[in-house]
């Protein structure tokens, strides 16, 4: 055997999905004629925006011609995107941002979890717990963890969210360079205000450590208070990156473009000169026709269709929590994201929840432990099914209990 990566040859599988798909199989290949309804889905199910559409098919086709031929797109992006990311999505915002602190990706997952190679091996990390695995994952296989034991990495700091403290993670106890947050969150749903928020940045800006910041639910938030960037609170250009991506504000799941804001600010300069070094040895751009599709997301009639599909999901998400919690469960979430989070009735583990779902309601979720040890006890739907089926596994659930 070659010597290979160790801390990605004994990674622990992940599991949660699988075991989820495996007990619903194991379930409906036992009472055949049972449908069970699904409100674990994590991906976006509504179409595209036509806009959206017709200009990546327009791209596509100047392509295959001798004046609209493209080769390799520069390797932070276009910058008709760049610009139209800065204008939409920022300045609306008030954030003042220049064409080369933006770097455009094929998702929020290639850079978050790319972002941890900014750092030394030694690294200290904090995340959120429940997390997207994505963070923990990548740093791993780093081999920045250390030991996985008993669903904990040891070199890993937890910051626990729960009821008690508003799904707002605690501030680490002892120094962290890197520290995770992703507002509006999944799994919890929780949105953070820009006052509550201040205090994370502060934290950093005091002890020199950098936040990474995930914005994918940007696009969910509608109350006041609630900042769509970690930009809109003060000093953080000089303590945060920020990842954004069109996968859930305008269905690019299967299309593939986000984006990451590295503020020349940040330690004078030194990480946007890292990433741009970084990405020009890693990357070759995002091909052309996604470019034009994600821009053409800001037309007017791109806008509409967006600010339409997140609508209906957050009808499905008003029908999850009004229905739970007429029917006495606590929920949490769902205003300004599209997951409910609850808490199980009499605090059962999230898996004994999941298996009398399945089989007293035929309905699937997601356990909250599978998002990480303080997950225990919760239980998470998403508003990403089609209303009816919303409607319907609602019913069920209320029937059951
Ligand atoms: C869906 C999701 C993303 C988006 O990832 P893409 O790679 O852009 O599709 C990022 N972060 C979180 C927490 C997500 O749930």
């Amino acid at each position: 055997m070659p010597a290979l990566n160790p801390y990605l040859a004994t990674m622990p599988s992940g599991y949660l999905f699988r075991e989820i798909a495996q007990r619903i199989a194991a379930y409906e290949q036992k009472n055949s004629g049972k449908h069970v309804l699904s409100l674990g889905i994590g991906d976006v199910t509504r179409p595209l925006p036509k806009a959206a559409g017709e200009a990546m098919a327009k791209a596509a086709l100047e392509m295959c011609t001798v004046e609209g031929f493209r080769g390799y797109s520069p390797d932070f992006g276009y910058d008709f995107l760049i610009d139209a990311i800065i204008k939409n999505l920022y300045e609306t915002r008030g954030v003042h941002l220049s064409q080369n602190e933006v770097f455009v990706s094929d998702g929020a997952k290639t850079d978050t979890s790319g972002l941890q190679e900014l750092m030394a091996s030694e690294a200290r990390v904090a995340v959120m717990d429940p997390v997207y695995p994505v963070y923990i994952d990548t740093n791993a296989m780093a081999g920045r963890a250390g030991e996985y034991k008993n669903g904990l990495w040891s070199q890993i700091e937890y910051l626990p969210c729960t009821a008690e403290n508003g799904f707002a993670p605690i501030m680490p106890s002892h120094y962290v360079d890197v520290l995770y947050l992703c507002f509006p969150n999944n799994p919890t749903g929780a949105a953070l205000p820009k006052k509550e928020l201040q205090r994370y940045v502060d934290w950093a800006l005091q002890n020199g450590a950098l936040i990474i910041y995930d914005a994918a639910y940007a696009a969910f938030v509608h109350s006041q208070e609630i900042p769509h960037s970690i930009y809109e609170c003060e000093g953080a250009k000089g303590c945060a990156v920020e990842c954004g991506s069109f996968s859930k504000l305008a269905g690019f799941t299967g299309v593939r473009c986000g984006y990451t804001v590295v503020p020349k600010e940040l330690f004078g300069g030194t990480l946007n000169d890292m990433w741009r070094r970084r990405l020009s040895a890693k990357h070759n751009g995002v091909s052309y026709p996604v470019q034009r599709a994600a821009e053409a997301v800001f037309s007017e009639e791109g806008k509409r269709a967006c600010r339409e599909n997140i609508a209906y999901y957050m009808n499905n998400a008003r029908i999850i929590r009004e229905g739970l919690t007429s029917a006495g469960i606590t929920v949490y979430g769902g205003v300004d994201a599209p997951y409910v989070w609850l808490q199980t009735p009499g605090r059962m583990s999230g898996w004994d929840f999941f298996d009398l779902l399945l089989h007293e309601a035929q309905v699937a979720g997601t356990p909250g432990e599978g998002f990480g040890p303080s997950g225990a006890g919760y239980f998470r739907l998403t508003a990403f099914g089609t209303t009816e089926n919303t409607q319907e596994a609602v019913r069920r659930i209320r029937a059951l209990l």
